[in-house]
C-alpha cells in the first residue's frame, strides 16, 4: 500500500477548530480510509508524537491514532513515568469516540501538541476514562484507561471537537520547549504550581 503525503497542520489553520464529521462502517472498512490511517501512522512515528487526529493533517474527520512505543520511554527518568503513570500503549485508531471520565480525580501535567509545535503547558486532566468508539475494523470497542493514557485520549477527542489544549491549559504555565527544558523539565508539578501561584484557584 503506498502511503499519503500527510503534512500536519498549525494552530490559526481553521480544519483545527471544526467539529469533526463522524465516519460510517463502510467507509472505514473502504480503501481510502485504511490508506489513511497507514498514512496517519507514519507521520505519528515522523513527528514523532504519541497521538495524532485527522483535522491535524487537514481532514475534519472523526479519526484519530495513538501509539506510545517503549522505545518513547528511554529517555524518560523512572520517576517521571511512574509519576504519569505513562506505559506503553499499542498502536489503535479510535473513530467516532464519545469520551466520559472515570471518578472525579484529576492530574496535570505539561502537555504539548504537535499541531502547536514548539510549545508546552500545564493542563488539568481526568485521570481515568471510558471512552467508546470504532476501530480501524469498524468493530465497537470500549477503552477503559488512566495516567498518560487518558490523558491521550482527551487531548486527541478534544481535536476531533476542534478544541486544542491551550484552550484548558494553565495559561500562566505557558512556556517554549526550550523555555521548558531549561527552567521547568525535572521539577516536581507541585514546585511548578506554587512557583508559579497557581495553587489558588481564585487568581485575578
Ligand atoms: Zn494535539
Amino acid at each position: 500500500m503506498s502511503l499519503m503525503k500527510l503534512e500536519i497542520v498549525q494552530a490559526g489553520n481553521p480544519v483545527l477548530r471544526q467539529r469533526a464529521r463522524p465516519l460510517s462502517v463502510e467507509e472505514i472498512r473502504d480503501s481510502e480510509i485504511r490508506k489513511l490511517i497507514e498514512s496517519m501512522r507514519a507521520c505519528m512515528h515522523e513527528a514523532p508524537g504519541v497521538g495524532l487526529a485527522a483535522p491535524q493533517v487537514g481532514l475534519a474527520l472523526q479519526l484519530a491514532v495513538i501509539e506510545d512505543r517503549e522505545k518513547y520511554h528511554k529517555d524518560v527518568p523512572e520517576e517521571q513515568l511512574r509519576e504519569r503513570e505513562r506505559r506503553p500503549v499499542p498502536f489503535h485508531a479510535i473513530i467516532n469516540p464519545l469520551i466520559e471520565a472515570i471518578g472525579e480525580e484529576k492530574t496535570e501535567f505539561f502537555e504539548g501538541c504537535l499541531s502547536v509545535s514548539g510549545y508546552s503547558a500545564l493542563v488539568s486532566r481526568a485521570r481515568a476514562v471510558r471512552v467508546t468508539c470504532l476501530d480501524e475494523n469498524g468493530q465497537r470497542q470500549i477503552i477503559e484507561a488512566s495516567g498518560w493514557y487518558a490523558r491521550i485520549l482527551q487531548h486527541e477527542i478534544d481535536h476531533l471537537n476542534g478544541t486544542l489544549y491551550i484552550d484548558r491549559m494553565k495559561t500562566r504555565s505557558f512556556t517554549s520547549m526550550e523555555n521548558w527544558a531549561e527552567f521547568w523539565k525535572g521539577k516536581p508539578v507541585s514546585a511548578i504550581q506554587s512557583q508559579l501561584e497557581l495553587e489558588s484557584s481564585g487568581r485575578f
